[in-house]
């Protein structure tokens, strides 16, 4: 089978050059586990629409067709002018042209506009290059029938999708023969990062690992010591640098960890500067991306970056995206440690580091089942995007693209924004400071202690209503006299004879998730139905974010206003059926009213209730279901809450099947670079929180609490502790030539031990103890006696007097032994 990997313009493109422009696809042979290029065979050529004929003669117009779109927004069928030019920058230039008409549909990137024209959905397997059919792999008959049964009353227009998206969900993924390579340059001095555009220093070492097991490792021939392996390839640097992007070349996929920053890039600066005469296998293109002329290359760190896999896929289990935390926070490996600077480690060390490196960067796919090359593979299928772009760009540009494959699939006009925006207005009640629409909803928080409260939420609540209500640029407010349904609370009218385009695709997103993959991933364990899963919620709860971004394509204020509106409206609807229920279901209502219950406190989609009956939890689940059409869960369930009053900061103690656990939120003792005397004392304050059974025990414990934390403050007044002890550890996130002009603390810090003769590059962890005058050292030089007893003592205080609050202990006067009014 034939999977396309990518799809390339040619235009600027000097790998083909003598050839006419048009668009190349790079398929991956599995049988022969080799990238295979063809020209594109439709002669597909770009194009805009527009309302008028144009009424001047231009050499770059091929040609000019007259054609039927529907348009959706306006609810007509409209003819409209398909003008071809002969290349994409063409574009640009007849539409400054051609300022007085209307046009549409030209500012789709012309990869893009190819893609969907031919209906071809990247990383689908093909049976020839000349199609743009995929193969409907042959899907389990058991598997479509459960999840046809569990989909319940849609759309035509879901069913129509439907098989589509199982396709692209149950095609597997191939293990693509890949390889990582990772190259070390010499530095000039400490402190200095090679400028990779300009490539004056040499590179010392290269080394590529690949998922065929194969590696292979050059050392620079000027560097004195040989290398004492056989195998290694002792070289001269063009030599060197040649033979390594040529075997990379030779890879479906090359893999890099800032490649299109440093790596790919100086290698080619770095050759074009060592000779002009040798024809090398990688160009930039204009956004910056390095192309290989046969292999894909895919940068892990601009992939790892994006918020949607960053803070969607991992929940934010790497805070930046160093090569060394995201393996480290990933799957627990990392860089191999070394004093001074790189190009000073004997040869052996060198291809050690360099390979470590290499290989961290291919077992970042690898790790867990290949979930990152699945999460991209799935990315790029269901929004259409090919693979080189969807590891670089936003999920803005994901969904751009998603939706504009299926406008054209359908030959719906792709909306004007300008026209959006005059049909249908603006939000009508502006948010808090200055937002263009009120955004998510927060009960205030009721501080104290609460014995059995119960944390409920919405399931995938922005999602659920964009399905529930039909929202869609086209849909909200759409003007049939016909339609009657409306928003609860703005009464936006909301369209009942078509289903609006981005409400069907995301129900869909949203109904395969709920119905079968994620019950199927939790009952089988299934890593790949576990992959599906993810990657699905990855993809709704991102399309929120950008349904509301005022920068979207398809963005349209009142429909977003109407999102998180109807959110506000259904936690206060929640509130205040539990605290006086009125709905009628089999419980008599009678009993449910004397079984009402206060909330805590609410955010968004999630809300704490008072120590909820069983029958009572049950009711709000049949209320929110029947009435607002959305599902209500147990999120967790609490033997008691310790609430302070400031929102998304409290402490719980939940009943699990292993025990009772801890959990905290927002305070700050848990945060990794709090120093590792007060981690310490936190967790001991919450393993005797989770002992606590009852009313009576917790009297007890809070003592005990009272006198952990005051032994610590006697250990910093006495200066009994380590400087490790009351280290900060905080990760470098730039190289520290980047700062000029504010200097953090780590970053003085680092500084010292710079000066002491230590290598530090970003991404390293820096320890440093708050010294006293407002100085700082690093662990390595700092001493018992200068440390800032007051500053610790106020981290102290900020760590446990809000956990205190809540415990109603003060901590001014039991800890710090303050006098209070009371006392006088
Ligand atoms: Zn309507």
């Amino acid at each position: 089978m034939l999977w396309l990997l990518s799809v390339v313009y040619d235009g600027r493109n000097p790998f083909f050059t003598n050839k006419r422009y048009s668009i190349k696809k790079k398929y991956y042979n599995d049988e022969t586990q080799q990238i295979e290029i063809y020209d594109d065979h439709t002669g597909h050529k770009p194009y805009l629409l527009a309302k008028h004929k144009p009424d001047f003669n231009y050499y770059e117009i091929q040609k000019i067709e007259k054609i039927t779109k529907i348009d959706r927004l306006y609810d007509t069928e409209r003819e409209v002018y398909k003008i071809i030019t002969k290349t994409p920058l063409a574009i640009p230039r007849l539409t400054e042209r051609m300022k007085n008409n209307v046009i549409w549909e030209n500012k789709i990137k012309y990869t893009t506009c190819y893609i969907c024209d031919n209906k071809l959905v990247p990383c689908m397997p093909y049976e020839t290059t000349r199609s743009s059919d995929y193969i409907r792999v042959k899907h389990d008959e058991n598997i479509l029938k459960e999840i046809m049964s569990g989909v319940g009353n849609e759309s035509n227009d879901f069913f129509d999708w439907l098989p589509h998206y199982i396709d692209v969900y149950l095609t597997p993924v191939p293990s693509v023969r890949r390889c990582a390579i990772d190259i070390e340059v010499e530095e000039e001095a400490p402190k200095k990062v090679p400028n990779p555009q300009y490539a004056k220093q040499p590179v010392i070492s290269i080394v590529i690992v690949g998922s065929d097991g194969k590696s292979y490792c050059f050392v620079n021939k000027e560097r004195k010591e040989p290398p004492s392996h056989n195998d290694v390839n002792y070289l001269n640097e063009w030599e060197m640098i040649h033979e390594a992007l040529q075997i990379c070349d030779n890879y479906p996929i090359t893999l890099t960890f800032n490649g299109d920053g440093f790596d790919i890039k100086y290698l080619r600066n770095r050759l074009r500067r060592l000779s002009k005469k040798i024809n090398i296998p990688v160009y930039i293109d204009n956004d910056g991306f390095a192309h290989f002329r046969n292999s894909v290359h895919i940068d892990l760190q601009l992939f790892l970056q994006q918020a949607a896999i960053q803070k969607y896929a991992f929940r934010g289990a790497y805070k930046n995206t160093s090569l060394e935390e995201c393996c480290q926070s990933l799957f627990n490996m990392g860089k191999i440690k070394h004093d001074g600077l790189v190009r000073d480690l004997p040869t052996d060390k060198l291809l050690e580091y360099n390979y470590m490196d290499a290989w961290l960067t291919l077992y970042l796919t690898q790790f867990n089942d290949e979930i990152l090359l699945k999460l991209a593979f799935f990315a790029a299928r269901v929004n259409k995007c090919d693979l080189m772009t969807v590891t670089r760009k936003s999920a803005m540009a994901w969904l751009s693209s998603r939706f504009a494959w299926i406008h054209r699939h359908d030959n719906i006009l792709i909306p004007r924004r300008e026209d959006i925006q005059k049909l249908k207005g603006t939000a009508s009640k502006k948010g808090k400071t200055g937002a263009k629409f009120s955004g998510a909803k927060v009960l205030e928080p009721v501080p104290g202690v609460f014995w059995n409260a119960v944390l409920v939420d919405f399931t995938s609540m922005y999602a659920s209503i964009i399905k529930e209500y039909n929202i869609s640029y086209e849909t909200i407010k759409c003007g049939h006299p016909e339609c009657k349904r409306r928003l609860p609370r703005l009464g936006y009218q909301i369209c009942s004879k078509y289903n609006g385009i981005i409400s069907t695709h995301l129900s869909l997103d949203l109904t395969l998730r709920k119905n079968y993959f994620k019950p199927k991933a939790k009952q089988t364990g299934d890593p790949s139905l576990k992959a599906i899963e993810q990657f699905i919620k990855v993809e709704v709860n991102m399309s929120w974010g950008i349904v509301g971004n005022d920068k979207f394509d398809y963005y349209c204020e009142p429909a977003a206003e109407g999102i998180t509106d109807t959110g506000q409206f259904n936690l206060l609807s929640l509130r205040e059926e539990a605290m006086n229920p009125v709905y009628v279901d089999s419980v008599p209502l009678s009993k449910l009213q004397r079984l009402r219950c206060d909330t805590l406190y609410g955010h968004t989609d999630s809300c704490m209730l008072n120590n909820p009956h069983d029958l009572m939890l049950e009711h709000l689940k049949n209320f929110c279901l029947q009435k607002l059409g959305i599902e209500l869960d147990v999120e967790a369930r609490y033997l008691v809450v310790f609430l302070t009053s400031r929102k998304a900061n409290y402490i719980g103690i939940e009943i699990t099947k292993n025990g009772n656990k801890a959990v905290i939120k927002g305070l700050q003792g848990k945060k990794s670079n709090t120093p590792p005397l007060f981690q310490k004392t936190f967790k001991t304050v919450l393993r005797l929180l989770e002992e606590v059974k009852d009313e009576k025990s917790l009297e007890e414990t809070k003592n005990k609490i009272i006198n952990v934390v005051r032994r610590t403050r006697k250990k910093i007044i006495t200066k009994k502790v380590t400087p490790q002890e009351v280290s900060f550890n905080i990760s470098l996130s730039r190289e520290l030539s980047t700062y000029h002009k504010t200097i953090p603390q780590h970053v003085r810090a680092a500084l010292l031990l710079k000066e002491m003769g230590e290598e530090i590059h970003s991404g390293d962890i820096i320890s440093y103890v708050k010294c006293k005058d407002g100085s700082v050292q690093p662990v390595e030089l700092a001493r018992p006696e200068d440390i800032d007893v007051k500053k610790y003592n106020q981290q102290l205080k900020s760590i446990f007097a809000p956990l205190f609050e809540p415990l109603n202990i003060n901590y001014d006067s039991v800890i710090e032994g303050k006098k209070t009014i009371i006392d006088f």
